[in-house]
This record gives C-alpha cells, structure tokens and sequence, in this order.
C-alpha cells in the first residue's frame, strides 16, 4: 500500500470572495471553506487540500497556501474562472445576505483525490454537494475519522443524499439554524438526537460566537468562544473551526472523545483568530506560541 503523503484530507470550495461589512469592502479575497480550512489545518498536520481553480486565479493566493506547507496535488486548475461569491454583512454582523454567487469552474467539478491522499486517516467533507461528498467517500479506503459540513441549500435541495453521506461520517457539523431546518426541531437538543439518529456518533452545533455544543448519545460538551475585543470579518469561521479540529485530532492521532473535545478548543481558537481580519490575513501571521497561549486563556476561563 503506498505512503499517504497527507494525515488530513480537506474537499471543499475555493472561491474569490468579495465582502462588505457595516465598516469596510474587500474586493477579490482569498475564500472558500476548503481555503480556510486547509489554512487552519496546517498549524497541526500535514494537510491535503481538494478543490478547483480556474486559470484567473492569482499566483499570491497560492503562494499562501505554499507558505502554509499546504499539500496541492488535489487542487485542479480548469481553463476558466474561479468561482467567486460576495456577501454584505449587517449592521450587527449576525445576518449574512449574498449578493452574487458565479459557480463558473465549479460547477462542473468532481473532486478526485490523488492516489496518495486516498489513504490518509482523517478527511474533512467540507461544504460541496452531497453527490461530491459522496463522491470522494468513494475513493477512500480505510479512514479513521471523516467530518463532514454543509449549508442550508442543500438541506433544501437535495436532503436524500445528504442523508446518505451524513450516514457513513463519524461526526457532522453545522449551525444552530441549520440544525433547525434539517430537523424542524427548534431546541438543539433534540435536532441534535434526529441528527444522531442518521448515523454519526458525533453532532457538533456552532453557534458563532456564543461557541458550540458536541452532542454524542450519551451526553453533551459545552464550549464558549473565545471572547474577542473586536472582529472584522465573520467569513468562513466554520471552516477555520472544522479545519482547526481536525488538524488537532489528526496531530493526537486519536478519535476519543476526550480528543475531540480538546481539538475542538483548538478549532474555536483558530476561529477567533480568523474572524480578526478578512480572508487569511490573520492566520497568515500567526505562529504556534500565540495559538498555545489563547488556548490556555480560554481553558482557563472555562474552570469551574
Ligand atoms: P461560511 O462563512 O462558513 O458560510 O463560508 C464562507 C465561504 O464559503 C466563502 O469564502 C465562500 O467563498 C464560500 N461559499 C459561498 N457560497 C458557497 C456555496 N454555494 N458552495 C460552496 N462554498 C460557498
């Protein structure tokens, strides 16, 4: 069986996103769950990303991955442009509308993993079409853990298959409202007994920033996020969160659920280093001692 050169495969969307909060427009930034992911990842593991570009897309962006020690065999380029997405943000940063969505590349785009990804234990089914999800299960052989998220127009589009590839996943994120939809329950409690009900042994509610819940049969984990003096842009925290998890468990190696709830500090970390400026700007210039010390501050906040 050949080496897997990746502990951790990342499958999910790239785009060149323009965003506009109450303060500021950021015009053609790096985005994508698969982007923001893969750039959380790579703090912890040795990350694998899957996804698609056109031609158009910028030789910095890239570089940034390059610079994250990001592996990019999974990444196609197909002659056209990138998808790109934009957003605007409300005055009190909680409601999102979207403005525009340009599938372009990725709308034709089947995710392919290279023979060397095919093996590595952990794999993170970010944000795509359930039928791609299933797709790469496909591919796979002998995962130890998968994680998989979606967003609400899936949900409302295409359920069945949803259902299908949340059935053979180990864990399944999404948010509060999210939960709601899926299941028509409006307490996350018994969403999150539906959603376990399909299959993982793990549900994971985020609920922006007042942090998340880990519901497994037998009980639930409760964490906050940690408390920030401002952020900027709320983009793809999800992603940096799921990414931050799953680079941490594939570092411990483990799938325990002690594990899970110590990665899952680590994601909600990264996610509040995210949130601090557009796009990668603030995981570019993070380093391991920063990273360390919040997660002690925020361990520390939540002792009883
Ligand atoms: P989030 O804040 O978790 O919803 O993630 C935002 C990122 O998702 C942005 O960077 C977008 O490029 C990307 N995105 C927006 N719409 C879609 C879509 N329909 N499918 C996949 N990715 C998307």
């Amino acid at each position: 069986m050949p080496k897997s050169s990746v502990d951790l495969t990342i499958v999910g969307s790239i785009g060149i996103d323009t965003i506009e909060t109450p303060t500021e427009k950021q015009e053609e930034i790096l985005g994508g769950s698969a982007s923001y992911a893969c750039a959380a990842a790579s703090f912890f593991t040795h990350t694998g990303m899957v996804g698609v570009v056109g031609t158009d897309f910028p030789v910095a962006f890239r570089q940034t991955w390059e610079d994250m020690s990001i592996d990019l065999k999974g990444l196609q380029v197909i002659e056209g442009k990138t998808f790109r997405w934009s957003g605007v943000y409300e005055d009190n940063m909680d409601n999102r509308r979207t403005l525009s969505t340009d599938l372009n590349v990725f709308e034709t785009f089947s995710p392919e993993l290279p023979e060397v990804y095919r093996d590595a234990p952990y794999l993170f089914l970010g944000n795509i079409h359930p039928a791609l999800q299933l797709h790469v299960l496909e591919q796979i052989r002998d995962p130890k853990f998968i994680l998989i998220d979606t967003m609400d127009l899936w949900i409302n589009i295409d359920k069945e298959n949803l259902i299908k590839v949340i059935g053979k996943c180990h864990m399944l994120t999404l948010n509060e409202s999210e939960a709601q939809l899926f299941t028509g329950e409006l307490t996350l409690n018994k969403a999150a007994q539906q959603l376990l009900k399909l299959g993982p042994e793990y549900v994971l509610i985020k609920k922006g920033g007042n942090g998340s819940m880990l519901f497994t049969q037998d009980d639930i984990f409760l964490l906050h996020a940690y408390p920030l003096d401002h952020f900027k842009d709320p983009t793809g925290a999800g992603d940096t969160f799921a990414g931050g998890l799953m680079g941490a468990l594939a570092a411990s190696g483990k799938t325990d659920k002690e594990s899970i709830r110590q990665a899952m500090l680590q994601g909600s970390v990264m996610a509040s280093f995210g949130v601090e400026e557009f796009s990668l700007e603030r995981l570019k210039q993070l380093d391991h001692k920063t990273i360390h010390e919040r997660v002690a501050t925020l361990k520390e906040m939540g002792r009883i």
